[in-house]
């Protein structure tokens, strides 16, 4: 047919690198809101955290995982996610560049698309981007350190804003004068600044502030069939036909859970099974 024709300028496809991901890597995509400090900023987010805007950031994640193939668990926090494809996945060939711009174009799009949702009374100002990269882990090890790694990021971002915007919400120092006061400062200091200047036990923060967003597929305890209906090209026959599909329904669900630790991870074995 058509596309089988060679043209003499087929062979600039030669000039197209070689981007496979190397086989039985875990494949992780992170992508990360571009310039979201003048965004959040723009856009009214309240300090230092928006509900909004993180479950935006959520819905958008699962819509990734939904839309996309092979996901296995993905994890969130302020304007960044991450995804980890399955380590078998032969999705476009495990080419990277089909990873990471499906990823980070999929979110784009749906975080405009389910902006209205979240913001009902915050305009959209203009057409916010991501960025994204792409990293492989060979080992169930070093994925479990990545992600604990990015929890870990979260939990120290945190704390330090919760203060900071203590003291300037609260105690009315300015920026500046909140960064001084803090340089400097351990884990226990702040924990003991928020205590006794503002009486807040940081533990008692809400979880999704402070251990950011899990999602992950949900349990299988019973199987939910749905029926849906589909057009479908029958060999042999010349139209499209309505035709009755049974399929497996899975959710992804969020969770707002410790991911450094084994239990986790001895709760949901099959994360890391295949
Ligand atoms: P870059 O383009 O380099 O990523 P950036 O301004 O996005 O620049 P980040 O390090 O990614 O820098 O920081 C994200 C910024 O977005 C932070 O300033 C954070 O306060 C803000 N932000 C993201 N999500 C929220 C939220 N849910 N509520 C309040 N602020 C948020
Ligand atoms: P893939 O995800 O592999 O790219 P695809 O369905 O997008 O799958 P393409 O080879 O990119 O496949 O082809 C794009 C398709 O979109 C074609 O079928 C083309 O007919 C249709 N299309 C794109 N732009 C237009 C347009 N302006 N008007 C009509 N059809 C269009
Ligand atoms: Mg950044
Ligand atoms: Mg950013
Ligand atoms: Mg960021
Ligand atoms: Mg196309």
């Amino acid at each position: 047919g058509l596309a089988m024709a060679k043209s003499k300028f087929e062979y600039v496809r030669d000039f197209e690198a070689d981007d496979t991901c190397l086989p039985d890597c875990w494949i992780v995509v992170r992508l990360d809101g571009r310039n979201f400090h003048r965004f959040s900023e723009q856009h009214e987010f309240k300090k230092p955290n928006d509900d909004r805007a993180l479950q935006l950031m959520t819905r958008c994640a699962q819509t990734v995982m939904q839309e996309l193939e092979d996901i296995a668990i993905a994890y969130g926090q302020s304007d960044e996610y991450s995804f980890v494809f399955k380590k078998k996945t032969r999705w476009f060939k495990r080419r990277a560049s089909k990873f990471m711009t499906h990823v980070v174009s999929q979110f784009a799009s749906s975080y405009v698309f389910y902006w209205k949702d979240y913001f009902k009374d915050q305009q959209l100002l203009y057409p916010p981007g991501f960025d994204g990269r792409i990293v492989l882990y060979p080992s169930n090890q070093n994925l479990k350190d990545y992600l604990s790694w990015r929890q870990a990021d979260c939990h120290i971002n945190n704390l330090y804003n919760t203060v900071f915007w203590m003291l300037v919400q609260r105690s009315g120092l300015t920026p500046v004068e909140a960064q001084d006061r803090l340089r400097g400062t351990l884990a226990g200091d702040k924990n003991e600044i928020l205590f006794s200047e503002f009486n807040i036990n940081y533990n008692n923060e809400p979880l999704m502030y402070r251990k950011g967003t899990v999602l992950i597929w949900q349990k299988l305890y019973f199987q939910v069939n749905e029926i849906i209906t589909k057009k479908i090209k029958l060999p042999k026959e010349a139209e499209e036909k309505e035709v009755e599909v049974t399929r497996t329904k899975t959710k992804v669900v969020p969770l707002h859970c410790d991911i450094i630790g084994d239990q986790f991870w001895e709760e949901y074995p099959e994360i890391l099974a295949e």
